[in-house]
């Protein structure tokens, strides 16, 4: 997917995941939104930052890069949320393209869906809105009956029964 896609996708997370944390659509709501934002929509654009550094789809396309940004939470309380950023990414690489990603890397075998549309794809819009939802709904499953994922360091914790 290009940047333009990784913005839509992470932009509209950003709102979703604001009206599962915060639902009541008021205030508390638009701050955990512009609070979900910013840290997301970096960790959506980092992993093409392999385009210059690296090799492309692979470098910042695995999970050894998203558990760093899993870790440095829990580590340093720093950087909340960027993993989602990441996640995201690599889900709509998946989806949105059809080279796929190593996501193995440095085993360099590129995993990718046998279904899927082009970045060019006039669907490419509607599919990200879509991933989008999914991811939303997704989420907010885990939310309210895995593990609460507010708390920021706690639910990281709580995820990883540190
Ligand atoms: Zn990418």
């Amino acid at each position: 997917m290009n940047k333009k896609g990784h913005v839509l996708n992470a932009a509209l997370l950003s709102i979703g995941l604001g009206y599962v944390l915060e639902p009541s659509g008021d205030v508390p709501t638009f701050v955990a939104i512009a609070e979900l934002s910013v840290p997301i929509v970096l960790g959506a654009l980092f992993p093409d930052v392999d385009t210059a550094f690296g090799k492309h789809r692979k470098t910042l396309h695995n999970f050894l890069v998203l558990g760093i940004f899993v870790a440095f939470p829990i580590l340093f309380e720093n950087l909340y949320f960027v993993w989602v950023g990441i996640l995201t990414h690599y889900v709509l690489d998946l989806f949105g393209s059809r080279r796929g990603l190593a996501f193995f890397y440095p085993y360099k075998k590129e995993y990718s869906l046998p279904f899927g549309v082009t970045t060019s794809s006039k669907w490419a819009d509607l599919v990200t809105v879509l991933i989008t939802l999914a991811e939303v709904a997704l989420f907010a499953l885990v939310h309210y009956f895995v593990v609460p994922l507010d708390g920021g360091l706690d639910a990281v914790t709580a995820l990883f029964g540190f």
